[in-house]
């Protein structure tokens, strides 16, 4: 069977010329007599392997040298709750901008920890918009302002940073890292499970600028604080060592591919071209979304008549397009568009929703 058009919202497509890559790598690391599944994360053939990564890692996406970069296990939700423990003190009023699923999600992980203050809340518009910093209900003295870049299921995407002052800001980057140029100085701290736009699950990044690390934070394990891991270099324990590598070979697949700034005009290309589709439809498909905040990583759209759904995710999968079964939160077709789905994959959905609504419009 050929490799379809995987359009999943995470683990996600990953470039073929990685995976092939991986499979010839995988019995035989170099001269080491193992594979680099089997090397101890502390010898020195797997600490070049780490320490490529996280350079590329650095070039890819020009991250300061200042800045601790942690390959971490746990997924972006653990990061949630990390992010109290480490930057707030107990009791501490920290500001939460929830845009989508999964700035619930962060709330919920970090509620036990701090006194959360939801600074906005999209949920009562059904998450179809961002409000405007002005209109955000900030604490003075917040430890942080936690915010999600793109939501993966709601398909809402922040334009650019929030100017939020001296409030250190902190992103959920999980789908949209590594998409567009971020300048890293205007966070205090980003983070994301790599199973969207970076590798396999199993292993998250997080980006943290030196003075978070300082923060004395709340009473917490040495496996729980981010200090101790940028400490040993995210050895504390034993990392994800072949997610870790894989993620590597994606960082180098996309520096040369062109690096970041070439995927932002590809991804801009491709949500077009979907946006495009959906709005030219004549109403048939719909996607709810404020233009101005629509994701372009994740386009979620309906059928005018849902009962076609179920058909149009079957003709789909027929056609090498799967993936598309939207999250069953919000039900619908969704179609991931990350760095890895080549500008083919979106034409031919392209192609497909056209002749899906001639036969059923
Ligand atoms: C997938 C996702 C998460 C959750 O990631 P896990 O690695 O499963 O914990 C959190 N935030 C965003 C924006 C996501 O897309």
């Amino acid at each position: 069977m050929e490799r379809a058009f995987n359009f999943s919202a995470g683990p996600a497509t990953l470039p073929e010329a990685v995976l092939e890559q991986a499979r010839d790598t995988l019995p035989l690391w170099r001269d080491t007599g193992a594979s680099v599944l089997e090397l101890s994360h502390r010898g020195p053939d797997f600490m070049e392997v780490a320490e490529q990564a996280e350079a590329d890692l650095r070039r890819l996406l020009a991250i300061p040298d200042d800045h601790a970069v942690l390959f971490l296990t746990g997924g972006a939700t653990t990061q949630q709750a990390l992010i109290a423990l480490n930057f707030a003190a107990p009791g501490q009023v920290a500001d939460y901008v929830v845009t989508g699923h999964w700035g619930e999600t962060a709330v919920r992980q970090a509620e036990p920890m701090v006194a959360v203050n939801l600074a906005a809340d999209g949920a009562t518009a059904g998450y179809v918009d961002i409000a405007p910093v002005a209109q955000w209900r900030r604490s003075p003295g917040a430890a942080y302002l936690h915010y999600t870049d793109n939501e993966t299921i709601h398909g809402i995407e922040f334009a650019g940073v929030p100017e939020v002052g001296d409030t250190p800001l902190i992103g959920d980057f999980s789908s949209s890292i590594a998409a567009r140029p971020l300048d890293f100085s205007r966070l205090g701290m980003v983070y994301a499970g790599a199973q969207k736009n970076l590798g396999p699950s199993g292993v998250s990044l997080a980006v943290i600028r030196p003075d978070l690390l300082e923060r004395a934070g709340q009473p917490r394990a040495p496996i729980f604080d981010y200090r101790a891991h940028a400490a040993a270099r995210s050895m504390l324990n034993t990392p994800p060592t072949f997610n870790w590598y894989l993620a590597g070979l994606v960082f180098k697949w996309m520096l040369a591919e062109g690096g970041v700034p070439e995927f932002e005009r590809r991804n801009a290309r491709k949500a077009a071209a979907l946006y495009a589709a959906i709005d030219g439809s004549g109403g048939f498909y719909r996607n709810p979304v404020v233009p101005a905040v629509r994701s372009r990583m994740n386009v979620p759209f309906f059928l005018h008549d849902t009962a076609l759904e179920p058909l149009f995710l079957e003709q789909a999968a027929d056609a090498g397009l799967i993936g598309l079964k939207g999250h069953r939160a919000l039900g619908g077709i969704r179609a991931s568009i990350y760095n890895a789905m080549p500008q083919a994959g979106v034409q031919a959905l392209v192609g497909f929703m056209g002749a899906f609504r001639d036969r059923h419009g």
